[in-house]
C-alpha cells in the first residue's frame, strides 16, 4: 500500500461544504461539488517533460526520435497525448526531433508555427519559435515549423530508420520511401512503455480524472428513472466532466439501458429509461491529458430484480477476485484467468466476452496489457462483464487501480460498486 499520491489526490480534491448554486445537488453530501483543476498540480512541468526524454533516450540507445503534435481539428485541439507527455506543448502541426547517441540526448529541437499576428487576433497567443519558447517549455532549440523536414532530411543520412511517431511525420517519410515504409519504425510503443509507470503527479491527475468520472457518474444516477432518457444521463455526466475543468470525454460516452446494456460500444444513447431496465454506464473524464474509465450498472428502479442480482454478484465477485490479483509481477492475463474462472463457476463464463481489463493513461486504452509484469505506478482497470442478449441483461462493473509496491488500490471506490452500497448510494443520490 502506497498511500502518499491518493491521500495527496483526495486531500487537493477536498470538496467544499455547499455545492454550486443552482446546482440542485443534495448539500450535505461531501462527495458532491466541483474538483478545480486549479488544485491539481501539473504533471507535465519542463522538468518532468525532460525527464522523460532522457528517459526516452536511454531506452532508444542511439538513433533519432521525430514525432508530432497532431493536427487542428474542428473544435478544442487536444494534443497527441505521447507528444504533450514529451513536450507539454499543446500547439497544433508542431514537431519534436530528438537526435540520441549512446542513450543521451545530443540534440532537441521543437519546431513551432512562427509568429502570425492576424492568426492569433482571431485565435488567441500561441507559442512561437525563440528565446521564450525555450525558456518555457525547457526546449534547448526552437526553430520554425517550416524546418523539419529539410533537417530530418539531413539526419536520414546518418539514420535509415529513425523512430517516429505521428501521421504527419509518417506520411512524410513514407512518400520519401515510396510504397514500402521502411524508412521508419513506430515509436508508440516504446513511448507508452516508458510512460507506464506514471510519476506521482501523473496519479495525482488520473486520480483527479477519476474522481470527476465519479462524481458526474453520481450526478447521472439522478436522472436514471423510468421515462427519463439515455442521452440525459449522457449530457449529466459529459456536463459534470466540463464543469469541473475536465477536457471533454476520453472516449464516447456509453449509456445502455435494457436491450442496449449487451452492446459493449454502444454510443447513440437514444433510448427511454423503462422500469425493470439495468443501465451500463461505461464513461470516463479526460483531466490534463490523462484518462480515467469508470462502470457503473444500476437499476432504473432503484432495486435489482433476483436475476438481475445473481449476475450482478456474480461480476461483481469476479471483480474482486480479479483485482486481488494485482499486484507487482503478475499480469492482466493473470487478473483475466482469475475473472474467468469466478464466472465459469457461478455458471456465466460464455457471457464474459471481452478481456478484464487494460492500462490506464495518457489513452484509455494504455499499457501495460497481457502478459507485461506489474509495476509499481502502473494504473490499470478491472472489467468484467456478463451480457446475456436474450434475457436483455447485461452487467459490467469497472473500476480503476493503481499498483503499489505490494498490491493495488482502488481509485475510483467513491462510487460504490458493491451492490448492497451502490443501492443505498443510489437511494441516497435520488431521494429515496
Ligand atoms: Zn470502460
Ligand atoms: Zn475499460
Amino acid at each position: 500500500m502506497n498511500p502518499t499520491p491518493i491521500a495527496l489526490a483526495l486531500c487537493l480534491l477536498a470538496l467544499p461544504d455547499t455545492p454550486p448554486p443552482g446546482s440542485g445537488l443534495a448539500p450535505d453530501h461531501a462527495f458532491f461539488g466541483p474538483a478545480t483543476p486549479s488544485e491539481v498540480p501539473n504533471p507535465n512541468t519542463p522538468q518532468a517533460c525532460a525527464a522523460r526524454r532522457a528517459r526516452v533516450a536511454s531506452e532508444i540507445g542511439t538513433g533519432v526520435l521525430a514525432i508530432a503534435a497532431g493536427g487542428d481539428v474542428e473544435g478544442r485541439f487536444q494534443a497527441d497525448a505521447l507528444f504533450h507527455w514529451l513536450t507539454g506543448v499543446s500547439t497544433p502541426d508542431t514537431v519534436l526531433l530528438l537526435e540520441i547517441a549512446e542513450g543521451a540526448i545530443t540534440r532537441e529541437r521543437l519546431y513551432l508555427p512562427e509568429r502570425d499576428p492576424g492568426f492569433e487576433r482571431w485565435n488567441g497567443a500561441r507559442p512561437a519559435p525563440g528565446a521564450d519558447s525555450e525558456a518555457r517549455f525547457g526546449i534547448a532549440e526552437t526553430a520554425p515549423l517550416g524546418q523539419w523536414r529539410d533537417d530530418l532530411g539531413v539526419l536520414l543520412e546518418e539514420e535509415d530508420r529513425p523512430y517516429v511517431h505521428g501521421e504527419l511525420i509518417q506520411d512524410h517519410l513514407i512518400e520519401l520511401a515510396g510504397e514500402g515504409d521502411r524508412l521508419q519504425r513506430p515509436a508508440s510503443r516504446l513511448l507508452r512503455k516508458v510512460a507506464a509507470v506514471r510519476e506521482l503527479p501523473e496519479q495525482a491527475a488520473i486520480h483527479a480524472a477519476v474522481d470527476m468520472t465519479q462524481q458526474a457518474l453520481a450526478e447521472a444516477f439522478r436522472v436514471v428513472r423510468p421515462g427519463n432518457w439515455e442521452f440525459q444521463a449522457e449530457a449529466a455526466i459529459e456536463g459534470g466532466y466540463r464543469s469541473r475543468g475536465a477536457f471533454g470525454p476520453s472516449f464516447p460516452s456509453i449509456v445502455g439501458s435494457g436491450p442496449n446494456s449487451c452492446y459493449l460500444h454502444y454510443r447513440s444513447n437514444e433510448r427511454q429509461f423503462q422500469a425493470g431496465d439495468l443501465v451500463v454506464m461505461d464513461v470516463g473524464a479526460r483531466y490534463a491529458n490523462y484518462c480515467a474509465d469508470v462502470t457503473r450498472t444500476i437499476p432504473v428502479s432503484g432495486t435489482f430484480t433476483e436475476r438481475q442480482r445473481e449476475v450482478y454478484d456474480a461480476v461483481w465477485a469476479a471483480s474482486i477476485a480479479s483485482a486481488a490479483t494485482l499486484k507487482p509481477g503478475s499480469s492482466m492475463n493473470e487478473a483475466h484467468r482469475t475473472a474467468k474462472a469466478v464466472l465459469d463457476e457461478r455458471g456465466f463464463g460464455s457471457y464474459f466476452i471481452h478481456s478484464v481489463g487494460h492500462g490506464l493513461g495518457l489513452y484509455v486504452h494504455d499499457d501495460p496489457g497481457g502478459r507485461k509484469a506489474l509495476e509499481p505506478g502502473m494504473v490499470v482497470t478491472i472489467e468484467p462483464g456478463v451480457y446475456i442478449a436474450d434475457e436483455e441483461l447485461g452487467v459490467r462493473i469497472e473500476n480503476d487501480w493503481l499498483i503499489t509496491e505490494d498490491g493495488a488500490v482502488c481509485l475510483s471506490d467513491e462510487l460504490p460498486s458493491d451492490p448492497d452500497a451502490l443501492l443505498a448510494f443510489l437511494a441516497e443520490v435520488r431521494g429515496e
